[in-house]
């Protein structure tokens, strides 16, 4: 990854929009005087409607990976914009003109820009995350309180993964692709019972939702302290695990532990 320590504060002046897509998906709108990017549009319709309704003119798509929830309003929206569509290199994506491994850093010009791509595979075996300043567009390998099922990766790569952006500053901010916090809280609750910011989320998770609104953006700080994911090495965690599956070892044993379980709850 190219790090440049002049772009964080540059890349962050876009503004940044949830468009609720099917039942659970959150497609990423972003856009800077008049001009948008779409993280994931997995339906074009609601983009559609975003960008008629404030007037902005699409020059990007982002994509983490290839499920339909994640592209599958990508042709349509391609046809009718032409928008450059960045995408991973490994993997099967609609209408795919800059392909991407992880380690590049993209400008989106339109939105003045620049996304420092990270490759996180597990939930699919090229799956990227793009970072623009302290805002990671994560997709569905990091979830509030959760991670992504592992579909085409082993448990090794989703904790590396998940480790890669479990080093990003506390203060960034994780934009996922679902609204899976409550059910993921859940069960952090199970693993860690006596994790009082797991509490204290479940909590203000309620409170959130009950007002109608996105748990997300979270922060890399407070998905440290509540997601069981990226607290393998906890004590509590572990003990949890072996509880489990008494096999369990190392971080990458606990992990997988934590995940099976977590597949079944
Ligand atoms: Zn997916
Ligand atoms: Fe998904």
């Amino acid at each position: 990854m190219t790090t440049d320590p002049a772009s964080p504060a540059s890349s962050a002046a876009f503004d940044v929009r949830p468009l609720p897509a099917f039942r659970d998906n959150y497609i990423w709108l972003l856009s800077r005087d008049g001009c948008a990017a779409v993280v994931d549009p997995g339906d074009a319709a609601p983009v559609e409607a975003a960008l008629a309704e404030a007037g902005l003119c699409l020059v990007a798509i982002l994509v983490t990976h290839h499920h339909a929830d994640h592209q599958g309003g990508v042709e349509r929206l391609v046809a009718a914009h032409g928008a450059t569509v960045f995408g991973p290199a490994a993997e099967s994506i609609t209408g795919l003109s800059r392909p991407l491994r992880g380690g590049e850093r993209i400008e989106v010009d339109g939105l003045g820009a620049a996304f420092d791509v990270l490759s996180v595979p597990g939930h699919t075996r090229g799956h990227l995350a793009y970072l623009a300043g302290r805002r990671l567009f994560c997709g569905d390998t990091l979830f509030g309180a959760g991670c992504g099922r592992l579909f085409e990766g082993t448990p090794a790569q989703m904790a590396a993964s998940l480790g890669v952006l479990a080093g990003l500053p506390d203060d960034t901010e994780v934009y996922c692709a679902h609204e899976y916090t409550e059910m993921n809280l859940r069960f952090a609750a199970a693993v860690e019972p006596h994790n009082p910011a797991v509490r204290q989320r479940i909590a203000d998770a309620a409170a959130i939702r009950a007002r109608g609104e996105p748990t997300l953006p979270s922060t890399i700080g407070l998905e440290k302290a509540t997601n069981p994911f990226l607290r393998c090495a906890e004590p509590a965690v572990i003990a949890a695990a072996r509880q489990r599956d008494p096999s369990a070892a190392g971080a990458v044993g606990v992990f997988a532990a934590i995940r099976g379980w977590r597949n079944e709850f």
